[in-house]
């Protein structure tokens, strides 16, 4: 079984349990490690970026990061965030500045005035915003590569988010020649960097029913060499913390994994599946 996660969020951002809470919680439930992934910067879905404020943001992760150093009975604490994709990637690398992180995820969620994974309604907004859902999604993957060439971030959260909302492909069909070639170029992209892809059970918790990224996408990422973080994107006080871990373990040895990575200071170290 899998005994690291690497996404979860406190009450700095939009999680539910304090990280002293979640800690005692993830050391009750057998983990090894957990990396604290709170959004950076927080909120995350805001109306321009502008009104974001970075200086809270960054002050309230350095003071969780303060609480954080160290082990807590046999557990390990990882220092994390994720961090958003802004165009203006330098602002990020600016605040992140300072933060002494072992490990930083990367995520997109939001696209211009796109919110692409808050809710069906809003998913959905994205073929009037772009033209299309296949324009969207390009915007989409297009984020994802950049946000892995930013030299910001280690690991890229749950890939393929655009299928959230897309039980029984009601939407799209991850069949299609136009979704698939956007996630191989995608794919193609992250692996010309030494950036890691997480394997998310958060979307076994979703409308979706799914892991992120799906079985095929894995497989591809595997032949391309691209390595892997395990996460649960954990928020809520009811989930588990080792949530959906053994399903993620499953569909990495399905794929050819052997190992997955964490972080210590920024540098990856190899975990073999037991
Ligand atoms: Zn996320
Ligand atoms: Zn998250």
């Amino acid at each position: 079984m899998i005994r690291w996660n690497l996404h979860a969020h406190t009450v700095v951002s939009d999680g539910e349990l304090t990280a002293g809470e979640l800690v005692r919680r993830a050391s009750e439930e057998g983990l090894d490690g957990l990396a604290i992934t709170d959004h950076f910067p927080y909120p995350c879905y805001p109306i321009t970026w502008s009104e974001v404020d970075w200086a809270s943001s960054q002050k309230a992760l350095a003071k969780q990061e303060d609480e954080l150093s160290g082990r807590y009975s046999g557990l390990a604490v990882l220092a994390g965030v994720e961090v958003e994709f802004i165009d203006e990637l330098d602002l990020p690398a600016k605040w992140l500045h300072g933060l002494n992180l072992d490990f930083v995820l990367g995520g997109v969620h939001l696209l211009d005035r796109w919110a692409l994974d808050w809710s069906e309604e809003e998913f959905l907004r994205g073929r009037g915003i772009f033209g299309s859902l296949e324009r969207a999604f390009e915007r989409y993957f297009e984020a994802v590569v950049k946000l892995a060439e930013s030299g910001l971030v280690d690991s890229i959260a749950h890939l393929d988010v655009v299928k959230k909302y897309n039980a029984d492909e009601k939407h799209f069909s991850e069949k299609s020649e136009w979704y698939r070639e956007l996630v191989m170029n995608c794919l193609r992209g992250i692996a010309k960097t030494d950036v890691a892809m997480e394997v998310s059970t958060a979307g076994l918790r979703r409308p979706v029913g799914a892991i992120y990224p799906s079985q095929w996408i894995l497989r591809e990422a595997r032949d391309r060499g691209i390595r892997v973080t395990v996460g649960t994107d954990y928020h809520k006080k009811g989930e588990k913390v080792t949530a959906g871990l053994d399903s993620a373990d499953e569909a990495l040895r399905a794929a050819g994994y052997e190992s997955y990575l964490i972080f210590e200071k920024r540098r990856p170290i190899s975990v073999r599946l037991g």
